[in-house]
């Protein structure tokens, strides 16, 4: 079971037409789950029409999906970076693209890039006080030693 999708199901056709619904948006995981254990990710999508997709994908080496339907391809989008973010799948050679004529960004990677642009900046707020060590520094130096000083 992976966050957010239901499954695993078998990745067959007849199984696909049971339980997708038609004409839906959506992103999918694939993989297998082993006896009792839990689902393996091996690759991570999405797409407009989710059972079309996943019924182009049959047959296929992997054994499960699972998936969540979504209202709108962006949302779709989102999910599919979100499970590749978190779930890192062997197969993804690459991040989710953003689907033709959109420019829609990963939120996951959006946030990453948040970071590294403020550690980066010398003007950044948040890094003063790590540049700035003086007044701190030895008055947490001298608490420090004064608290081991107690028996
Ligand atoms: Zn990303």
């Amino acid at each position: 079971m992976v966050r957010g999708l239901i499954g695993p199901f078998a990745l067959t056709k007849r199984e696909v037409d049971d339980v997708v619904p038609n004409a839906s948006a959506g992103a999918f995981a694939l993989g297998y789950s082993s006896y009792a254990g839990p689902f393996i990710v091996q690759y991570v999508g999405r797409a407009d029409d989710l059972r079309s997709r996943l019924n182009e994908l049959v047959p296929t080496d992997y054994r499960q999906f699972t998936f969540e339907c979504y209202p709108s391809v962006r949302a779709a989008f989102e999910k599919e970076c979100e499970l590749y973010h978190f779930l890192n799948p062997a197969d993804n050679k690459a991040h989710p693209d953003c689907p033709a004529g959109e420019s829609w960004k990963c939120p996951n990677c959006a946030a990453v890039q948040e970071t590294q642009r403020g550690e980066q900046a010398p003007d950044s707020p948040l890094l003063r006080p790590a540049q700035l060590p003086t007044g701190p520094v030895s008055q947490v130096q001298a608490s420090h030693r004064h608290i081991r000083s107690q028996p």
